[in-house]
């Protein structure tokens, strides 16, 4: 299931990456496109944004419902021919770097054309690309081949006027690819929907995570009385009529018997073995749930949650007894955190869904089910009681 994710993933990034100049072409989908009911494009400014007006603009799209996924034959599509060879010329000072394709870096070097002409598209936006790291003489310590995990890489340099003080703040992102640019254009432009490949796409509201790495800013978090009315409304609206059943063929593969935990903190390694009460759950935490737990919490839009590990750290916690990872809740305007320990995969699904104004809760085997039913869950995660007698 995992490899098959992975699996999928990577063909969706090399078709995005194969079909890299495509989004470029194809005009940004026209309000009459929209299915009825859908948000309309938002308005731009004049100038460019400032940081409030996009944490406005990535609020709308986690408040916006989801457009379904359309894929029309993702599979038959003619590959592309692979560069095996792209001299890279700086604009600055014409000076010409050879990649080849060994590692790749002669289609990422190829791909920087595409996206000179996707920078452009970002209109309402004050936003550059800074390649200097791709050229040998703006940057000697460069190597071409790519090896070095610190290779060139693009950085996005976003700046936002501040309306008070006139001061432009910069962002900048090391990395940025040209689905990145995509994601952005799609934001600025009011779609709900992400183009992949051909006439195929996707919610544009996954990639909330994503859009808010790249225009270094959160969407602003709920407020206690903004989560009490979505969990209202979400009690309100009927379930959808069709859910999917989920994966049937399931292979559960043999848990492993010890696991060690490295603190993010201290570096320290406490080890758990399977053996005793509690046991098989600890060592399954450690060593399967954790790494999906860092990455779920980071991508809840619009809440502000962590997780707090300590208690599986025995220098950080000596002596804890029935250690567990603890999610961490901050309402704005609050002084005290709520706690939850024991949080689960499940737990923050049904929290990233009710975020994201889902109306159906997915399982880890993608079954199913009303978001509504699972609601006295959620509202003990969030700790907030109905109001409904
Ligand atoms: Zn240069
Ligand atoms: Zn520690």
């Amino acid at each position: 299931m995992y490899y098959l994710v992975i699996g999928l993933v990577l063909v969706l990034s090399l078709g995005v990456f194969a079909f890299a100049g495509g989004w470029l072409k194809a005009k940004p989908g026209p309000a009459e496109d929209r299915p009825a009911g859908l948000a309309a494009p938002v308005r731009l400014a004049a100038g460019p944004s400032t940081r409030a007006e996009v944490q406005e603009k990535l609020k709308r799209l986690a408040d916006s419902p989801a457009p379904p996924v359309k894929l029309q034959g993702a599979m038959c599509y003619e590959p592309r021919a692979i560069l095996d060879r792209t001299e890279y010329i700086c604009p600055k000072d014409g000076a010409r770097t050879l990649y080849t394709n060994e590692h790749g870096q002669a289609e990422v070097a190829a791909q920087i054309q595409y996206m000179r002409e996707g920078i452009k598209l970002l209109k309402g936006l004050d936003v550059s690309l800074d390649e200097h790291e791709f050229c040998k003489k703006c940057n000697p310590g460069l190597d071409p081949s790519g090896l070095s995990p610190k290779g060139p890489a693009l950085v996005l340099v976003v700046r936002y006027p501040d309306a008070r003080t006139g001061k432009v703040e910069e962002h900048r992102v090391r990395g940025v690819t040209s689905s990145d640019l995509q994601l952005i254009q799609e934001l600025l432009s009011g779609s709900l929907e992400h183009g992949l490949e051909g006439p195929d796409t996707g919610p544009l509201k996954d990639h909330l995570a994503r859009l808010q790495e790249l225009l270094g800013t959160r969407l602003a978090a709920y407020t206690r009385a903004e989560l009490q009315a979505r969990l209202q409304a979400l009690a309100d609206t009927e379930p959808p009529k069709t859910l999917a059943t989920g994966a049937e063929c399931y292979k559960p593969s043999m848990p492993p018997t010890t696991a060690d935990y490295v603190c993010p903190k201290d570096g320290s390694r406490t080890q758990y073995k399977v053996g005793g009460p509690g046991s098989e759950n600890l060592v399954h935490l450690v060593s399967r749930a954790l790494p999906a737990l860092r990455r779920m919490v980071a991508d809840i839009p619009g809440l502000q949650v962590s997780l707090d590990e300590s208690e599986l750290c025995r220098k950080c916690n000596p002596g804890a007894k029935d250690p567990a990872a603890v999610l961490v809740i901050m309402l704005p305007g609050e002084k005290a955190a709520r706690r939850v320990r024991g949080v689960t995969e499940d737990d923050l699904r049904l929290l990233r869904e009710l975020a994201t104004g889902a109306l159906a809760h997915k399982d880890a085997q993608d079954g199913e089910t009303p978001l509504k039913d699972h609601l006295p869950r959620i509202r003990e995660l969030l700790g907030i009681e109905s109001t409904a007698k």
